[in-house]
């Protein structure tokens, strides 16, 4: 993991004064970063699809003394570009800036052979994992430009660098994801203080990775909480020199 300093830990406040939204906050590595940069200060934005889950989250962070969190139930499968406009000016109503988006929330998709792959489903992985995560960038742009130095990270997959059989619609979404990172760390490089990087987590032990691979023992892999300190300085002021790069948590 070249990018996080070795010796590198967060201060208590490290994200203190900065909001940041994380889609799929209700589970998995979402839910676990959601609670992490809570417990450094941030006040978080949880969006996902389960209410109740994302219920759940917020009562944890206030249970643990965190700043009290917005829940957003929104449904990246379903989403449109005029809701998620409405979204952004409705949070423009109520934060001056945004300081990080996580985007986490995916979809697995089936593992098949592409000639065997369902076009519906295909369209539905394509549409939370790229469109949806193309759409929310654009709209959370002029919040994000308000920040003094906003980071947006976009959740990516080894199947995203390297191709490989039988991950279809899920791996060309994550070669989406690294060019949507590229193209906008490029364009955005000396007009912008935003930064943008993708970040590859890794084999974890999740909900996602188990259906993935249901013959591995679930213990061999790391769980989320035990990997946030990436994630932690992704999001801090420490990384503010880290800019269009495809990283690594493990
Ligand atoms: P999980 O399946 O545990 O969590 C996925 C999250 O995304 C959940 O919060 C889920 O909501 C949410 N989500 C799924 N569909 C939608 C939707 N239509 N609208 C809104 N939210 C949605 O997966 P992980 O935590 O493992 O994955 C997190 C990220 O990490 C993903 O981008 C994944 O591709 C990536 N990744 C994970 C690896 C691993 O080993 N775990 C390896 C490489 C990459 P709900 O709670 O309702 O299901």
């Amino acid at each position: 993991m070249t990018f996080l300093p070795e010796k590198w830990q967060p201060e208590a406040g490290e994200l203190s004064n900065k909001t940041l939204l994380i889609t799929g906050a209700s589970d998995g590595i979402g839910k676990a970063a959601a609670l992490a940069f809570a417990r450094h200060g941030a006040e978080v934005l949880l969006l996902g699809r389960s209410e109740e889950k994302l219920n759940a989250v917020y009562d944890q962070i206030v249970a643990e003394g965190g700043k009290e969190p917005a829940v957003i139930p929104t449904d990246l499968s379903q989403v449109n570009h005029d809701q998620l406009c409405s979204l952004a000016n409705e949070l423009a109503g109520s934060i001056s800036k945004l300081d990080g988006l996580l985007h986490n929330a995916a979809l697995l998709g089936d593992r098949k052979p592409m000639a065997q792959t369902s076009a519906a489903l295909w369209h539905e992985v394509m549409q939370v994992n790229v469109n949806a995560a193309f759409m929310l960038t654009q709209v959370m742009l002029p919040l994000l430009d308000n920040a003094d130095a906003a980071s947006v990270v976009f959740t990516s997959s080894g199947v995203g660098r390297f191709g490989k059989a039988f991950w279809g619609a899920y791996a060309v979404s994550k070669f989406a994801t690294e060019g949507m990172m590229q193209v906008l760390a490029s364009e955005l490089a000396s007009t912008s203080a935003i930064r943008f990087n993708s970040l590859n987590p890794g084999a974890v032990n999740t909900s996602m990775r188990r259906q993935a691979y249901p013959a591995e023992n679930p213990s061999d892999n790391p769980s989320p909480e035990m990997l946030m300190r990436a994630w932690i300085y992704l999001m801090s002021d420490s990384s503010q020199h880290i800019q269009g790069r495809a990283l690594s948590a493990q």
